[in-house]
C-alpha cells in the first residue's frame, strides 16, 4: 500500500511497472523541496524487497528496516557537509566508484539493490560521468533513483539514461483534504499548513507533528517586519546575518525569502480583495491593516524585487550587495519616513 500524499500518476506508473516487471534501471525523479520524491523512492525500495504478496506492505521486517535506514542493499548518497564551513560538499568520484563496487555485488539482505542519489545535481561532473557507465550497463536486481529539484542542473547524458517522473506540487485544497484524511488536523490549520507549505506535503507534515516549525516562521515573520520599519543600519546589520547563514545554509534564507515573497504576495492579494487566495491566513487582520499602507505598484515592484534576490542568490551573486539591495528596495508607507529614509540613504551612498 503505496501511502504518498497526491501523486497519483507516478505512483500508478511504478505500481504498473512493478505488477508487469517492467521497472525502468534508472529513474529521475523532479520535484520541489518536501513534495514527497525521498518517500516515493523509499516506497519504490521497499516494493522492490517486500516479502508480501501485496507491495509495499510497510509491515514486513524489510519494509521496517528500509524505513528506518538499516537495509543493507539500500543505499543513499546524498548531502555531506564541510566539517570546517558547513558547505554543502559535491559528490564525489570516489563516492560513486563505492557505490559501483557496491552494485556490482549480489543483494546481501533482500532481493534487490535499490541507490538512491539525493540530490543529484550535487553530483560532481566526474561522478556524474563516471555513474554514466553504470547506467548504461545496469547490473541485474539493481535500481538507481536521481532525486532532483530542477534536472537542467544535471548533465544531459544523465537525465538520457534515466526515466523521468515529474512530481509537481499539490494543489491547497488537496493537500488541505490529505492533512485532514489522514492526520485528523482542523480545516482551518490544514489550509494554512498547506497553503504554507505550496502543495509539498512533506512540510506540512512536519509541521503538524512539531510546533516549533510554526514558531520560527513566526520569528521570521516578526524580523521582516521589524525590518521594513527599521532604518539602513538596522536593515544592513540584517543582511549581515543572513549572509552568515547563506554560507552555513543556503537552503534557510531561500525559505525566509518565501516567507516574505508570500506575505507581500498576500498584501496585494488582500489590496485586491482576494482575501480567500491568501497564504497566511492566520495573519488575515494584519494583513488588511497593513495593506492600506502601501500602493499596488509599490508591492508588485518590491515582490519583483524579492523575487529577482532569490534568483540572484541561486546565481552566486555577491550574497551580501543582493541582500543590501532588496533592503533599498523595501517600499516606504504611504505618507511615512519616506523623506527621512531617502536623505540618510543619500548620505550614505552618495
Ligand atoms: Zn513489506
Amino acid at each position: 500500500m503505496w501511502q504518498i500524499i497526491g501523486q497519483t500518476r507516478a505512483v500508478s506508473l511504478l505500481q504498473h511497472s512493478l505488477e508487469s516487471g517492467n521497472l525502468a534501471h534508472a529513474y529521475l525523479f523532479i520535484g520541489p523541496s518536501h513534495v514527497g520524491k525521498m518517500t516515493l523512492a523509499v516506497h519504490l525500495a521497499q516494493a522492490l524487497n517486500c516479502e508480501a504478496a501485496e507491495r509495499p506492505c510497510l509491515e514486513c521486517a524489510s519494509c521496517e528496516k528500509i524505513k528506518a535506514g538499516s537495509h543493507s542493499d539500500v543505499q543513499v548518497i546524498g548531502l555531506t557537509r564541510n566539517e570546517d564551513t558547513g558547505e554543502a560538499m559535491l559528490i564525489s568520484i570516489g563516492q560513486i566508484e563505492d557505490l559501483q563496487h557496491d552494485a556490482n555485488l549480489p543483494p546481501f539482505e533482500g532481493k534487490h539493490k535499490v541507490f538512491i542519489i539525493d540530490p543529484a545535481e550535487l553530483l560532481s561532473l566526474p561522478a556524474a560521468n563516471r555513474l554514466l557507465k553504470t547506467l548504461e550497463e545496469p547490473a541485474d536486481k539493481v535500481t538507481f533513483i536521481l532525486l532532483t529539484i530542477n534536472d537542467r542542473l544535471l548533465p544531459t547524458t544523465v537525465i538520457s539514461r534515466c526515466q523521468r517522473l515529474e512530481l509537481p506540487p499539490l494543489s491547497v485544497a488537496e493537500e488541505a483534504k490529505a492533512l485532514m484524511d489522514r492526520l485528523g488536523i482542523e480545516p482551518e490549520r490544514a489550509r494554512l499548513l498547506a497553503g504554507l507549505s505550496h502543495g509539498c506535503p512533506g512540510w506540512a507534515l512536519a509541521a503538524a507533528g512539531d510546533d516549533s516549525l510554526l514558531q520560527q516562521r513566526d520569528q521570521e515573520l516578526s524580523r521582516m517586519l521589524d525590518t521594513i520599519k527599521a532604518d539602513y543600519v538596522e536593515r544592513f546589520a540584517y543582511v549581515s546575518r543572513l549572509a552568515a547563514r547563506f554560507t552555513q545554509n543556503r537552503g534557510a534564507v531561500y525559505d525566509i525569502l518565501d516567507l516574505w515573497l508570500d506575505y507581500w504576495r498576500d498584501l496585494m492579494l488582500v489590496k485586491l480583495d482576494h482575501h480567500d487566495m491568501i497564504t497566511n491566513i492566520d495573519r488575515k487582520d494584519e494583513l488588511v491593516e497593513m495593506a492600506g499602507g502601501y500602493r499596488l505598484n509599490q508591492m508588485k515592484d518590491f515582490i519583483k524585487s524579492i523575487s529577482s534576490t532569490a534568483e540572484q542568490l541561486r546565481q552566486n551573486v555577491n550574497t551580501r550587495l543582493a541582500l543590501e539591495v532588496l533592503m533599498l528596495d523595501i517600499p516606504s508607507k504611504e505618507g511615512g519616513g519616506v523623506e527621512n529614509l531617502n536623505n540618510r540613504i543619500s548620505v550614505k551612498y552618495g
